[in-house]
């Protein structure tokens, strides 16, 4: 590929960001998609695996979420739909292991492909099937589906797979974690043998490549931490992350700002548009925030380096195109809005503070499925990155007053405080000199506060469990034989959905991860009895597990959903010491119950 453009290029432009991908490969519907969008170029996920994904093979790829795998796969699927697509059955189909997941990779679809015309089919449990018959009837090019709803449909003959050129596994190691081993095989048996097979798994354990070794032939291999000379590259700053959901993110960055309150800082996004978006957000909030990107000019850009420089401005809000080579002396802080695509990308951003022996921070906003990403990163550049509690209003105000110390100290040290003598003295005659410097305090201390310090919020913190290394079942082990941490304990979370509505493992499984930060293989035993579910779950996340579960529909009904009162001996439901059976009748003698131990 040629060199990517860098912000010292004349005239870099959109039509650069086209280039960039269109090396790749791809057509113009698709590169303008981009560009609306405003990707500026391939991350090394895509750069890997478009080409042969294009020319037909089949690919085996390395790469969590945050890496851009979705367009990795869902562009040249797109590219290879056929014109003539007047048969209505599916010429892709996309197996993932969450609802969660379904609607966002089939929202990609949707986005890249909106000018080829592409009809793209979210298909999950707990949606109503009735709409996906009808959609599935009105004819479909790509269809995103939770391994189990796909099979429902293709036994009903409502989803034919005859058609099929490509199926994907996304996410295939957090599939089979949740006991889809057999739906998948059950689906590919369907499919027909010439077609493509794309598997992507964030880890690669051995039944992952049994999977592989089975289903693909000749993959392309890729994996996203293979260039491994970052390490120990990286400077030594302070690095931190926090883990906050999406629609918290602004307000994170402004509490974590607030409290960091850094000389200046550049805050990296993925793309233009993002980084119009945030610039907007945060001159909202008070910041004074520049945008730097490839669709501006070099003349635009570089007023706003002078901007910087010059301390009119403190915040760049920034792509990495367009902060490639950058060197302002000032930054003390880098941030990533999201988690980089790649450790690499990390170690270059990070790498634009903490030079020539000077302070850096680093600071990672990760969404709660991009945890895993921080531990790749971790795993590469051989550094931690501690992982913080969001700053609570609370925090902020003590570290507001800190700050407003500081500053007094500062003056009194440095400033020529004698023309304010006169007013201490004649406030003095009348009042305590005590109660003179509070007020001056409280003033100087208002002085500082932005316009919306009243409105201050608490942001909601997402729990983060117990670091995993090295990561059960990612030696080959199974998972299903333990490993899993118990630090903190589990209990049981009952939900008041049962056999008798249809409700398997996966389905329980499905829900919490799709609602919650929580991933699949922390969810340890769940029981199914005919008229409840009872999940395990560490105790640090019932509460968000609860949550989650109470906003949302299992199997398509609104459940009940608490902590299990089995332990205290109160509730409605009580059990017989440890083989734990349903006391009272029922027709069949007692409610059947089915036990899946780490299903
Ligand atoms: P994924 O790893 O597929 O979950 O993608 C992570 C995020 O990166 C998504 O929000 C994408 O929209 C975004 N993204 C993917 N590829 C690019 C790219 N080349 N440039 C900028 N953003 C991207």
């Amino acid at each position: 590929m040629s060199s990517a453009p860098t912000p010292t290029d004349p005239a870099h432009s959109a039509d650069d960001d086209a280039a960039a991908f269109a090396d790749l490969g791809l057509r113009t519907e698709l590169l303008k998609a981009l560009s609306v969008l405003g990707y500026e170029e391939p991350t090394p996920i895509q750069r890997e695996a478009i080409p042969p994904l294009l020319a037909g093979r089949d690919l085996l790829g390395q790469a969590a979420t945050g890496t851009g795998k979705t367009a990795a796969f869902a562009l040249p699927l797109l590219q290879r739909m056929p014109d003539d697509r007047s048969g209505g059955d599916p010429v892709s189909l996309v197996l993932v292991p969450t609802r969660e997941l379904a609607v966002q990779v089939s929202e990609a679809f949707h986005r890249y492909g909106k000018d080829l015309g592409a009809r793209v089919l979210p298909i999950y449990g707990g949606q109503p099937i009735g709409r996906q018959l009808r959609a599935l009837d009105g004819g479909v090019d790509v269809v995103v589906a939770t391994p189990g709803r796909a099979l429902d449909h293709i036994a009903r003959g409502t989803l034919r797979l005859g058609a099929l050129a490509t199926v994907v596994l996304d996410e295939a190691d957090e599939m089979l974690d949740m006991g889809f081993a057999e739906d998948i095989e059950a689906i590919l048996e369907h499919a027909p043998a010439g077609r493509q097979t794309v598997l992507f798994s964030a880890t690669m354990p051995a039944r992952i490549d049994g999977l592989a070794r089975k289903h693909l032939t000749d993959p392309e291999r890729i994996q996203i931490e293979r260039e491994r000379p970052v390490a120990g590259e990286a400077p030594r700053v302070r690095q931190s992350a926090y883990i906050v959901a999406r629609a918290h993110k602004p307000a994170a960055l402004g509490r974590v700002l607030d409290v960091e309150s850094p000389t200046a800082a550049i805050v990296f996004c993925r793309s233009r548009e993002e980084v119009d978006r945030l610039t907007e957000t945060m001159n909202g909030r008070g910041y004074r925030a520049e945008a730097l990107h490839g669709g501006m000019s070099q003349e635009q850009r570089d007023r706003v380096m002078g901007r910087l420089r010059a301390g009119t401005a403190d915040l760049l809000v920034a792509t990495d195109v367009a902060a490639r080579g950058l060197d302002v002396e000032q930054l003390t802080h880098v941030v990533n809005y999201d988690v980089p695509s790649a450790p690499e990308s990390y170690v270059h951003r990070i790498g634009r503070v903490g030079r020539a022996g000077r302070e850096g921070v680093a600071i990672t906003l990760a969404e709660p499925r991009e945890h895993r990403m921080l531990k790749t990163i971790e795993r590469v550049t051989g550094q931690r990155i501690t992982v913080d509690k969001i700053p609570t209003v609370a925090d902020l105000r003590t570290r507001r007053l800190e700050l407003t110390q500081a500053a007094l100290r500062e003056s009194l040290l440095e400033d020529d405080l004698d023309p304010f003598r006169a007013i201490v003295e004649s406030l003095t005659d009348e009042f305590d000199l005590v109660e003179v410097a509070l007020a001056a305090v409280r003033l100087a201390h208002e002085a500082t506060l932005p316009g919306t310090a009243d409105e201050e919020e608490e942001i909601p913190q997402v729990a983060v469990r117990p670091a995993r290394e090295p990561r059960p079942g990612y030696d080959g082990r199974d998972r299903r034989g333990g490993g899993r941490p118990r630090s903190g304990g589990t209990t049981q979370v009952f939900i008041g959905l049962g056999r008798r509505a249809g409700v398997r493992p996966q389905d329980l499984v499905g829900a919490i991860t799709g609602e919650t930060g929580v991933s699949g293989r922390d969810i340890g035993s769940i029981e199914i009895a005919d008229r409840f579910s009872l999940v395990e779950v560490p105790y640090g996340v019932a509460d968000e597990v609860i949550q989650g579960l109470r906003g949302s529909t299992i199997k398509g009904r609104k459940a009940t959903v608490r902590r299990d009162r089995d332990g205290d001996g109160g509730g409605e439901r009580r059990f017989d010491g440890d083989r734990r059976e349903r006391r009272g009748r029922d027709g069949d003698g007692g409610e059947r119950r089915e036990r899946r131990d780490r299903w």
